[in-house]
């Protein structure tokens, strides 16, 4: 959390204790854990100081063990309101009914580098936001595969969903939210013909019918399948006030398996404020998946941040504001 970038909006007070009190159950010794004082409503546990006692009955450690659990697993719900609450913010009146393939952040950092507005305190002047997105899943094998990755190196990325592939896999759907990434609309069944409005209301309306009932998050960002703008997908989205999310690097990895293409593609594509487009759905993305964790850390290596497609809108918010000030 402490990496987070200063342009995403302030997380409320309760996820600031969650974070403390996880620290706490972590063992961490943060003084900002203890300060916060997770202990008011968390009972204290005592450490083990007897080695004698490591002899306990299972059924002993069990019971010392259990209230820990429940611990966490109760944060972990706490973590999981909070991100679905995040995820059903209304996105910013700018992007509703619009669409877009990247979202320009940078112009107060630009203009304190021109020297015309003072630099922000505490903002990362170099910091370069980017946002990766996952189409097509959920998938059995690389959605999770993706999961695990982006969860290992700490980064939230943005999964447009199949509302069919939601039905098939509803676990898979929970895992995405649960661990913090955004989710969004990518039809009911992927198709690229035609629709009239009642066709469209049915690919779109569905899908978020069954991620809310799946998730509880109310998709307001929709990627038109194929990119395709013009066959009625993207209208009802509009009409319905969704963002309509394109991309700015695109990583072809349903065309190419080699992982290093992918890198390089992506490399040479990404911007300040990109979106860069993959894949963990359409048949088993594991091969080109398998690049991921070289990609991010080529991307980071080159100075990028990797924040969700709302976190990028929140940060424009954040930039606007800035260069009104300045103005
Ligand atoms: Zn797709």
């Amino acid at each position: 959390m402490a990496d987070r970038h200063l342009f995403v909006g302030q997380r409320s007070l309760s996820l600031a204790v969650i974070a403390a009190a996880l620290s706490f159950i972590s063992g961490c010794s943060l003084p900002a854990a203890r300060s916060a004082s997770p202990r008011s409503f968390l009972p204290e546990i005592t450490p083990n100081l007897n080695p004698q006692a490591d002899s306990n009955t299972s059924q002993e450690k069990a019971l010392v063990a259990q209230p820990n659990q429940a611990y966490k697993q109760a944060i972990s719900k706490l973590i999981q309101q909070e991100n679905i609450q995040r995820l059903n913010k209304p996105i910013p009146a700018e992007f509703q009914g619009k669409t877009f393939k990247d979202i320009k952040v940078n112009s107060a950092i630009k203009a304190v580098a021109k020297g015309t507005l003072d630099k922000p305190s505490g903002q990362d002047a170099t910091l370069k936001p980017i946002a990766l997105t996952f189409d097509d899943g959920p998938w059995p094998s690389s959605t999770v595969q993706a999961l695990d990755v982006l969860k290992k190196n700490n980064v939230k990325a943005t999964f447009f969903v199949v509302g069919r592939q939601v039905q098939k896999y509803p676990q898979l759907a929970k895992r995405i939210v649960a661990e913090g990434h955004a989710i969004a609309n990518h039809s009911w069944s992927h198709q690229y013909h035609r629709y009239n409005q009642v066709g469209a209301a049915n690919e779109i309306d569905k899908t978020a019918d069954i991620v809310y009932k799946i998730t509880g998050v109310k998709t307001n960002l929709f990627r038109p399948p194929g990119g395709i703008l013009n066959n009625g997908l993207a209208a009802y989205a509009q009409q319905k006030k969704y963002g309509v999310v394109m991309w700015s690097a695109d990583s072809l990895d349903w065309r190419y398996h080699n992982p290093n293409v992918l890198i390089n593609r992506i490399l040479k594509e990404a911007s300040t404020g990109g979106i860069v487009l993959m894949h963990d759905g359409g048949g088993d993305r594991s091969k080109t998946l398998r690049a991921l964790p070289q990609l991010m850390g080529e991307l980071k290596k080159r100075g990028y941040k990797f924040v969700t497609v709302p976190e990028l809108m929140e940060m424009q918010q954040k930039d606007k504001e800035l260069m009104a000030r300045k103005g």
